[in-house]
């Protein structure tokens, strides 16, 4: 990237692009360097409160307008999303690390759950209640105002511009995307500007407490949405909690189990092993099967596949097409990664491969860590329990038994998804029932489908996405009573 290429990023406040107040400067790395390659406004709680009083006064104008008229400017919206998509995907691919190749799926996504959401706006609808021949009794769904939306580092893109389910429902937002890989919400920033009326989409950028926290507990934020760590989610739980009663929906992280029955095809198992680990994102993706639990009959085939394929993997250049895997996102995740490969060590399990920095001049600099495969690994390590949220892959070692293999599968505090490989579709419908998570892919892993529910059980969260009832879940409901 040259300096011509420098962002020099604003906020989006009231229809204006902005500095901070206070004049202060996040700058963004290139993970793959550490070269700086551009900064955005650090925002504090003043303008987290001009972003909120922004909101608050856009609302009654939008929330007035016919379905029809938000479609309109939404879909608007989402077209020069996807015209401008080239340009995210440049930016995004520097300040992440992430391959192009996975994210222009974002790309797509995000402008996908946008028309989708626009297209819903009049099946928000109540119901008539015959509770008593009196009265005519009805509900109604009502927006709840100011929604405050708090997204993670790694899908940027994808998670601060999907914002239909709320505005479509009649709210506005104030967005505060993650501080480690800010700079595509700067280019938001633009297009957002363009294509919404003043103040019914804000974008501060800022850190956790100078701008999340002020964020979560402004007395005018009633709705909370927040995709992230499940530390974070419980933080943010308690600050609601200390100024008033708040909804608040969290998507936070998982520990995947892949189940792996004995009458799988051990090659398809492999593959699928690789694809769900998303490696394309150095495993920074929460519904990644991190966790592998394959039956003792095909133990040593499958773990040899894995190995060869992961192996395979080309890393290098994010912006090369033909790249499997880039660098990690940034230096917190990536020492948080390398810890964990020498805990898998301490803990006792077999590193099959990787656990390396990759060998060449353009690794020297960034955060580079070879794709990585534990295998032996038990549930009393760490490994097994706890998310990394890096590439490193846990494979488990099981009798083949069914009991066996949902005790596994079941055995940590998260819940998000689940992949199960089996012919059998008895074995399969059973272990998609006995499992305890959110989304639950029977010989697939990783894919998402626009209109089905996605989030966590246990630990890993409160709250569906990327359906009908995300949207529900960004209304309260009213119930009116006519005496007749
Ligand atoms: P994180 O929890 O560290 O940060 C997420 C966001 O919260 C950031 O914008 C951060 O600035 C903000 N934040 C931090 N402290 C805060 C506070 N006290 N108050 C308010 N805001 C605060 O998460 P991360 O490292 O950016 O992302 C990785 C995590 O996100 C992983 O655990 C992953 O599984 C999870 N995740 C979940 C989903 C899902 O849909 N379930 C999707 C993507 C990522």
């Amino acid at each position: 990237m040259t300096q011509q290429d420098f962002v020099d990023g604003r906020m989006l406040i009231g229809g204006k692009l902005v500095e901070a107040r206070d004049g202060g400067w996040l700058p963004s790395a290139d993970p793959a360097t550490e070269e700086v390659i551009g900064r955005v406004p650090a925002a504090t709680a003043a303008d987290v409160q001009s972003a909120v009083t922004a909101a608050h006064e856009a609302w009654p104008e939008w929330a007035a307008l016919s379905m029809v008229q938000r479609a309109r400017i939404l879909k608007n919206y989402a077209r020069r999303l996807a015209e401008e998509g080239e340009r995210l995907l440049a930016v995004e691919v520097r300040d992440t690390g992430n391959t192009i190749a996975k994210l222009r799926h974002d790309i797509a996504n995000a402008v996908r759950g946008i028309e989708y959401f626009a297209g819903l706006g009049t099946e928000l609808k109540g119901e008539t209640v015959p509770a008593s021949g009196e009265y005519l009794h009805y509900s109604e769904r009502q927006p709840y105002g100011v929604v405050g939306r708090i997204v993670p580092f790694n899908h940027p893109i994808l998670f601060a511009a999907k914002f239909g389910a709320p505005v479509m429902a009649g709210n506005t937002v104030v967005i505060k995307p993650s501080e480690q890989s800010p700079l595509s919400s700067a280019l938001l920033a633009e297009i957002v500007a363009e294509t919404m009326p003043p103040g019914v989409v804000n974008i501060v950028t800022g850190d956790g407490v100078g701008a999340g926290l002020p964020l979560v507990q402004h007395p005018l934020v009633k709705r909370i949405s927040f995709i992230g760590s499940v530390p974070t989610g419980l933080a943010i739980q308690r600050a609601a909690a200390e100024v008033a009663v708040k909804h608040v929906s969290l998507e936070l992280g998982g520990k995947n189990p892949m189940v792996v029955f004995p009458d799988a095809d051990p090659d398809e198992v492999a593959a699928n092993a690789i694809a769900g680990m998303n490696f394309g994102w150095m495993g920074q993706s929460c519904g990644s099967t991190s966790r592998i639990l394959l039956p003792d009959a095909l133990y040593d085939d499958v773990l040899a596949r894995i190995k060869a394929r992961t192996e395979a993997i080309v890393q290098g250049d994010p912006a090369d097409e033909a790249t499997g895997a880039g660098p990690m996102n940034n230096r917190g995740q990536y020492e948080k990664a390398l810890r964990y490969i020498e805990i898998g060590h301490e803990d006792g399990a077999r590193l099959v491969t990787g656990g390396q920095r990759p060998e060449g001049p353009r690794f020297e600099r960034g955060y580079w860590l070879q794709p990585t495969v534990f295998a032996d690994v038990t549930p009393n390590m760490r490994i097994f329990r706890e998310e990394i949220f890096g590439p490193i892959m846990s494979v488990v070692r099981y009798s083949g038994d069914y009991a066996d293999a949902i005790r596994l599968a079941n055995d940590v505090e998260y819940g998000l998804t689940a992949s199960i490989w089996t012919n059998d579709i008895r074995l399969a419908t059973r272990a998609a029932r006995d499992v305890r998570a959110g989304y639950v892919w029977v010989n697939g892993v990783s894919r998402h489908f626009l209109g089905t529910g996605f989030g966590g059980f246990k630990n890993s969260g409160v709250g569906r996405e990327e359906c009908f009832d995300e949207m529900l879940g960004y209304t309260e409901t009213k119930t009116v009573h006519v005496r007749l």
